[in-house]
């Protein structure tokens, strides 16, 4: 009963009031920032010694000392809050399969990135902390509106959610699924299907399933597109699908659209990471995605760490999370290429827009043209083989300077033509006027391996950064 009560005031708390303005928000983030600094420096002896010769209740944000994955590894023991927390027993829980959905020392909820930048790295976070995962997922970026009361009828009609990424285990979201609050299970109805498992048996059980929403990664719901563009995936037939929520890989706008007319629903897009995964909601009337101000920070900055104005790519984020006291995340370096929205959103949430997430610096496609090297967006391949309804999964990779792969792999009893893939791609590659400059080799593969956490790897750099002075 009191975990319910608790759920119910969180709901209220963080369902964004109509009359939300900016200064609110950035009035309630300064509160919880002074509140996590406070804390952190009074429980951990990390940042006991990294915070020691700060005001914490006056210093600015941008002086404090950035924290790497490598340095919150390393020092794990002492950046935690609890001292009974320790590496080497996270690690040992983790090791046991059967623990999923049980609390780390009878009160934490664990789990691990996916490492797919080096290590992974363990995340702790007390029972609070996981239900406002969930309050957060369930009250904004999706089509449920305003305060408590109209989600009461969840109570009798609970949400319907498809989740489409791999089997269940540690990796953030499924532990954030794992951990799913008892006093939320009435409010809510989960599928969960596997991109490891054959497409036609996932299909098989959402056609019976009828989500109201369906989540996964690009590459997964680029294969449901092409079930339901097929006729065989119908999950919109009792007219209950209402959005498609893409998590964990960047939406490039030619998948968006595809998912979209796909399904006839909005497909929307959210940026986290296993280290905050309240990070952001997506946006309903575009494909970025609305900064959680209140619960995290976001800082867009150059390699140096200088900030960089709104409306310019940075070449990484330091992230502050404003909700985990167990293992206080401050000034995080995280390599994404992040670009803010220097305007208001027309959707009119007040929450800062995150335009645009492109993948990391060292998979970036590039092109010298004239003696010029420029970024190659991987859109110009992804676009084109869009248009190849039998294709099933796809790579691009650049081998040299100017010089790429398209690798493609047909959907099951498909067979591929490597003639028409590379007229598509060619077609698309002129239109860009880049005709003469690049130079693409097609090949046609039985499969392309997932990484391990189930995301389809799909562009690679073997050829390395452009020439030093070239950009
Ligand atoms: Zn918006």
């Amino acid at each position: 009963m009191l975990e319910f009560l608790k759920l119910v005031l969180m709901l209220n708390r963080l369902t964004p009031a109509s009359g939300l303005t900016a200064e609110r928000i950035a009035a309630i983030q300064e509160r919880r920032l002074r509140r996590l600094l406070a804390h952190a420096k009074r429980h951990s002896p990390y940042y006991a010694r990294k915070l020691a010769p700060f005001d914490v209740q006056t210093c600015q944000l941008s002086d404090l000392p950035t924290l790497s994955k490598a340095e919150m590894m390393a020092s794990f023991d002492t950046v935690v809050t609890d001292p009974a927390i320790t590496r080497a027993g996270v690690e040992a829980f983790l090791s046991v399969p059967s623990n999923l959905g049980t609390y780390y020392l009878g009160r934490y909820g664990v789990s691990h990135t996916s490492g797919s930048q080096g290590q992974p790295a363990l995340i702790v976070q007390d029972r609070d902390a996981l239900m406002q995962t969930f309050v957060v997922q369930f009250v904004r970026g999706t089509r449920i509106s305003n305060r408590f009361f109209p989600h009461l009828e969840r109570l009798w009609r609970p949400a319907r959610m498809a989740v489409m990424t791999q089997h269940p285990g540690f990796y953030p979201s499924g532990a954030a699924f794992g951990y799913l609050p008892a006093a939320a299970k009435p409010f809510f109805k989960v599928l969960h299907l596997s991109v490891f498992d054959p497409v036609e048996e996932s299909v098989t059980r959402l056609n019976a399933f009828q989500p109201e929403y369906i989540v996964g990664y690009t590459s997964s719901l680029e294969t449901l597109a092409r079930e339901a563009r097929a006729g065989r995936l119908r999950p919109g037939a009792t007219g209950t699908l209402r959005q498609i929520i893409n998590v964990s890989e960047p939406l490039p706008d030619a998948s968006a659209r595809l998912i979209a007319d796909a399904f006839q629903v909005p497909v929307t897009n959210e940026y986290a990471m296993g280290e905050c995964m309240c990070l952001s909601s997506g946006c309903l009337c575009s494909t970025g995605s609305h900064l959680n101000a209140d619960l995290a920070m976001l800082e867009v900055v150059d390699k140096e760490n200088r900030p960089v104005p709104a409306g310019t790519r940075g070449a990484k984020v330091l992230m502050t999370n404003l909700y985990n006291f167990v293992q206080p995340i401050i000034r995080y370096e995280v390599d994404d290429l992040v670009t803010l929205s220097p305007k208001s959103c027309p959707c009119g949430n007040p929450f800062p827009l995150i335009e645009a997430v492109s993948g990391r610096d060292k998979d970036r496609l590039w092109i010298e043209v004239g003696g010029e090297v420029r970024d190659l967006p991987y859109y110009i391949f992804l676009a084109a083989l869009h248009g190849e309804h039998d294709l099933a999964e796809h790579q691009v990779l650049q081998t040299g300077p100017n010089r790429y792969v398209v690798r493609v792999a047909a959907q099951p009893d498909k067979t591929l033509s490597a003639e028409r893939i590379r007229a598509l791609v060619t077609q698309s590659v002129e239109s860009e006027g880049l005709g003469s400059a690049l130079h693409f080799d097609v090949e046609i593969v039985p499969e392309i391996a997932r990484g391990p956490s189930g995301k389809a790897v799909r562009v690679r750099n073997l050829a390395g950064p452009p020439p030093a002075g070239a950009h």
